[in-house]
């Protein structure tokens, strides 16, 4: 009968009672548990690697997070510089259309003054031919006056034979260039006047083409001002495009990330439930078995009377039986982990028989060194993460209520010193405070 076997049952059984009509012999349920116990064994520690990971990863998140944070926080600082960016190259553009306008006003005024200049030259150019016509139709008249119809002018004036006539003529001649003077000296005045307004004009078109000069250097100046700001806005946008692909490239390894970490967490669950799945089918095996035992007529003990598997003074609670967030399953026992409690006795709760005994330091599907004890009547007791060497009863011993049967380590899935306690009814693990215990004062 190898009861060393059924020891091992204990550790894996979940919750689940199903009858099973067992035709197997002994050796075959102990073949088949031990292979199903190796599958959770190895299941468990890939679970234990992925925890690692996902932890890993979590630190990895962490850090990548802190990092965006701060790219943000680049970033909110050059929106600003750009803004106020923004409002400057505004202002200078507003600047230099004012003064573009101012330009073009001068211009307009320069083109009106040179149509001014224009027409006055037109005008001048207009009089001058004017008066040239004058004067050749005066020299004209004063040629004729002098040669025409045989009279010599000179004769007539020496020697007068018709005074009257000469009178005559004389006074025409008088008429006619006083006329013709008048006429003229207007015309010349106002050639004059024409030639003083050109000239006003000419200066005043000076005048503004100078202003134009000067405007267009300012203009000059102010648009050197502007692609200045306009460099520095765009030296600032450049930053903040390299800061957007860092942003997005943080964003991309974040995300990477939290589906990795997705991946192990679903992973983890899929193993879980298939761990259950394990446990079920060796929970029916070991009932099975246990009808076997039941047969052989042993005395059976009650979880009524259960002593404290510890000294009193050891009974902090640091994990309940049931669901347990951190180990994403279900914990099947209780964990007591006083500070000083390596290496303390650990006593056997009820009398019975000794079923499993592990002392080899091994993973044992997490339980690491441990103890079993069948109390008859479907009720056993666990003892788990038992010190290496520290076991000190072997399977087939019957086991006095009190007996020191191990003590106190943290072997197997354990991250410090503490005793794991189950109680299983049936290979059922239930939760070892619906009993009470002799000497478990808290
Ligand atoms: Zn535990």
């Amino acid at each position: 009968m190898k009861l060393k076997r059924i020891i091992s049952l204990f550790t894996a059984v979940a919750m689940m009672c199903g009858t099973l009509a067992v035709s197997f012999a002994e050796t075959d349920y102990d073949t088949k548990i031990a292979e199903l116990e190796k599958k959770i064994e190895r299941i468990a520690k890939e679970n234990k690697d992925r925890l690692a990971k996902i932890d890993t990863y979590k630190d990895n998140a962490a850090e990548m997070e802190t990092l965006k944070a701060l790219v943000e926080e680049e970033m909110d600082a050059l929106d600003v510089q750009i803004a106020n960016q923004s409002e400057l190259v505004a202002a200078k553009q507003a600047v230099i259309d004012t003064k573009i306008i101012y330009i073009n006003e001068l211009d307009n005024n320069i083109r009106k003054a040179e149509r001014l200049i224009s027409n006055a030259e037109a005008e001048i150019a207009r009089l001058d031919a004017e008066n040239a016509a004058n004067i050749y139709r005066f020299g004209q008249i004063a040629r004729g006056m002098y040669m025409s119809d045989g009279y010599d002018i000179v004769g007539l004036l020496a020697g007068s034979s018709d005074f009257y006539d000469l009178l005559v003529r004389s006074e025409v001649m008088a008429n006619i260039g006083e006329q013709n003077k008048t006429f003229m000296d207007n015309l010349l005045a106002t050639i004059d006047e024409q030639r003083k307004l050109a000239s006003q004009l000419e200066l005043q078109k000076q005048s503004l083409e100078k202003d134009k000069l000067t405007a267009e250097d300012e203009r000059e100046v102010l648009n050197g001002e502007l692609e200045k700001l306009n460099a520095e806005k765009r030296t600032f946008e450049a930053a903040l495009y390299d800061e957007q692909l860092t942003l997005s490239f943080y964003r991309t390894k974040i995300t990477g990330i939290k589906e990795n970490i997705e991946n192990l967490k679903s992973q983890f669950s899929a193993s879980q439930n298939e761990q259950e799945v394990i446990n079920t089918e060796i929970t029916k095996l070991i009932k099975a078995k246990q009808a076997a035992e039941a047969a052989k007529n042993k005395p059976d003990y009650s979880g009524d009377g259960f002593l404290w598997p510890l000294d009193s003074r050891f009974h902090m609670i640091t994990t309940q039986f049931g669901y347990d967030a951190w180990r994403g399953g279900n914990h099947y026992g209780i964990d007591v982990g006083d500070g000083g409690i390596g290496g303390a006795n650990i006593y056997a709760a009820q009398s019975g028989t000794v079923i499993t005994a592990y002392n080899d330091g091994g993973y044992h599907g997490g339980y690491g060194n441990y103890v079993v004890v069948d109390h008859g009547g479907g009720i056993a007791t666990l003892y788990a993460h038992g010190k290496t060497g520290g076991i000190v009863v072997s399977v087939g011993d019957e086991v006095k209520k009190g007996d020191v049967i191990s003590h106190v380590g943290a072997t197997g899935w354990a991250t410090g010193n503490h005793l794991h306690f189950e109680v299983r009814i049936d290979g059922v693990a239930v939760n070892p405070f619906s009993y009470s215990y002799e000497g478990y004062n808290p």
